[in-house]
């Protein structure tokens, strides 16, 4: 697969630093149930990249240490890693909010029948991938039986009470399926709520819309049809400076399966990891007594993503999340 971080690393991005930290953000591995075409992190079946259970201590003593006010728990499928349910119990327990970056097809896989039902007990938010509301969409980018699969998934988080009990927040996430900005979230959300609701019977809180990033598949996948450029292009041409200080990575830590600290998930994916001071790369443990507020956050092409028309982060649109 070709590397897209050299053709981002040209492309100049304004000068940003971090703000207060408030969220930690930990990818416990690639390991997924699904391969999707447009997944940042490549992840899939056949990935052996797990966080073990010492990094999860780590993680578990940063939030405490640090009075983190949320984890964000995301991979590959999180749920598939021996740790998860360790981590949301401990950090419930320390008064954390934990958000699960659930797939939806992972609640019907084997020995997760009481997923959704742990979820539910723990008040996991839960931030659902559902790209599109219509079957043919969903299955081009996630691949076949994945539309009927997440409708399941959706259905059983519906019936144990997310998106009717105000304590159990079920958040949706779309992206585009190609080289496009995506649409107005307002009006998308509408749609979602009312195709879900009339043809599925589901509900849901809020719908997240999200910019796909140039980096990894999806990123590759534009070199080879030569659509790169043009996309990068498309994201410049609508960045907005207002949109900077909503960037997730302002107040967002992002932890890799073996405890390495970024600025954020996709700089993660990138190979670009935080740098403190003299040190190339820091390990969360390093940073259980250090403020990072200030730090210069390692920026590229690719963070036009965040800032391109109605802006983009992990709690979607940043114009909207705004008003
Ligand atoms: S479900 Fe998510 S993590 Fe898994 S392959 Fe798809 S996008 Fe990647
Ligand atoms: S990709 Fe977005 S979140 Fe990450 S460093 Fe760039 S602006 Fe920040």
């Amino acid at each position: 697969m070709r590397d897209t971080l050299p053709l981002l690393e040209q492309v100049p991005f304004p000068a940003i630093r971090r703000g207060r930290l408030d969220t930690l953000q930990v990818n416990l591995g690639y390991r997924c149930n699904q391969s999707c075409f447009h997944c940042h992190v490549n992840a899939g079946p056949n990935r052996t990249e797990e966080m073990p259970a010492d990094v999860a201590d780590v993680v578990l003593a940063f939030l405490a240490r640090r009075r983190i006010a949320t984890l964000d728990i995301t991979g590959g499928a999180p749920e598939l890693n021996g740790n998860f349910r360790r981590l949301v119990r401990e950090a419930r327990a320390l008064g954390v909010k934990v958000m699960d970056r659930c797939n939806l097809t992972i609640l019907e896989q084997p020995g997760k029948e009481d997923l959704a039902a742990f979820l539910a007990v723990n008040q996991v938010e839960v931030v659902a991938s559902m790209p599109c509301y219509l079957q043919d969409n969903v299955e081009r980018q996630r691949g076949k039986g994945v539309f009927a699969g997440s409708i399941r998934g959706l259905q059983k988080l519906n019936a144990v009470g997310y998106g009717r009990d105000p304590a159990l927040a079920l958040n949706l996430v779309y992206n585009p399926q190609g080289p496009a900005l995506p649409p107005p979230q307002a009006a998308l959300e509408a749609d979602y709520r009312r195709v879900l609701g009339e043809s599925h019977g589901i509900v849901f809180n809020k719908l997240f819309v999200l910019a796909n990033m140039p980096i990894q598949r999806f990123g590759t996948t534009l070199v080879a049809k030569g659509e790169f450029e043009g996309y990068l292009q498309l994201l410049q041409d609508a960045h907005l400076d207002a949109n900077l200080d909503g960037a997730m990575c302002r107040n967002l830590i992002s932890v890799d399966w073996r405890g390495f600290v970024y600025d954020c998930d996709f700089n993660q994916m990138l190979g670009l990891p935080l740098k403190r001071r003299a040190r190339q790369r820091v390990h969360l443990s390093e940073l259980l007594d250090e403020d990072i507020a200030g730090n210069p956050i390692r920026v590229a092409g690719h963070c036009y993503g965040c800032t391109a028309g109605q802006g983009s982060s992990c709690g979607g649109a940043l114009q909207e999340a705004a008003e």
